[in-house]
């Protein structure tokens, strides 16, 4: 099968994360028991979670000049991705502060920092390296204009573009049309496909979605699994079932195995298959990134 590369064009953040008894009152401060800081950013997430895939990957982003950049790409560099478009910029490494109490409800601030100044030029020569075999796979954590460069210059040199709609913004729509794939949430399907004004049951949205968009629509469900919907076809694709303890990366774990998969020659519903079983056994481990499971994993649970 031919082997493509995946290129992640996105956020690489440091995630600090507090954990205390209870959430804070407005203006008022709580003692925690525990913190951490770990790596994210649904960019360096996908990009280690195609790299896990086994596929070569790279990712074009932007960190600062501080401390958190090491926490960023510490994953990233021992799964040998490769890091040589990522910019260290005079903004700050992004962060998200998620605080969490026992009950397991959080709050989080992102800051988007160095991601809000990802080169434009740097990323629009790493798409125009890639060739019809490769993979473009873009998330909404770096400036929509980069994304739109982006999915315009992936469409003229032929390579393979793979958008995930998250986190949603008001962009999302006139950004979707232009990818040859687009993975959203189920909530992310129902506010893109209202905004296309469509109506009926999901899969008749999708397929319009597809139709319309001369694309592959692939919506993820939890602990349903997803399915995978084109003009004239539409496929449910089971999740194993699994204890899930943390959902925190299962998206990101599934964007980054299907655009694997798609690198790896297979087609979109066997990347989605792996991609559900990759994403399952990430609900099954703490962390977004410490959670994304090696190929040789998940192959046992695909025989
Ligand atoms: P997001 O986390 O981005 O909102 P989903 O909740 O749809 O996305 O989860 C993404 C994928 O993770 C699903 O397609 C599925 O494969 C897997 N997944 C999520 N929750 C579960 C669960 N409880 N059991 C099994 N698989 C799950």
């Amino acid at each position: 099968m031919p082997q493509g590369v995946v290129a992640v064009i996105g956020s690489l953040n440091a995630d600090v994360i507090v954990s205390a008894k209870r959430l804070p009152q407005q203006g008022e401060t709580v003692v925690g028991h525990r913190y951490e800081i770990a790596p994210g950013g649904k960019g360096a997430n996908q990009a280690l979670a195609a790299a896990r895939a086994g596929v070569a990957t790279r990712i074009v982003g932007a960190v600062g000049r501080d401390e958190y950049a090491r926490v960023a790409l510490a994953n990233l560099e021992a799964a040998s991705v490769d890091l040589s478009g990522v910019q260290q910029t005079e903004d700050l490494t992004g962060i998200a502060q998620i605080s969490v109490d026992d009950a397991g409800e959080n709050t989080i601030v992102v800051v988007a920092g160095a991601n809000g100044c990802v080169n434009l030029e740097q990323a629009i020569s790493a798409v125009r390296e890639l060739g019809g075999a490769d993979i473009v796979l873009l998330q909404m954590e770096v400036p929509a204009g980069l994304n739109l460069s982006v999915l315009q210059t992936a469409r003229s040199v032929g390579a393979i573009s793979v958008f995930n709609t998250a986190p949603y913004t008001d962009n999302v729509p006139e950004l979707a049309p232009l990818a040859d794939i687009i993975i959203c949430n189920e909530k992310e399907f129902a506010l893109l496909s209202d905004a296309a004004m469509l109506s009926g049951k999901p899969e008749t949205r999708a397929r319009a979605l597809a139709c319309m968009n001369r694309q592959t629509v692939i919506v993820t469900l939890g602990r349903g699994g997803a399915f995978v919907a084109t003009a004239d076809s539409f496929a449910a694709v089971s999740s194993p079932a699994v204890e899930a303890i943390d959902t925190v990366g299962a998206g990101d774990t599934f964007c980054g195995y299907l655009a694997a998969g798609l690198a790896s020659g297979r087609s979109v519903g066997e990347s989605a298959r792996i991609a559900c079983a990759a994403a399952a056994v990430a609900c099954t481990r703490r962390g977004a990134q410490a959670g994304i499971p090696e190929m040789n994993v998940i192959a046992s649970t695909l025989k």
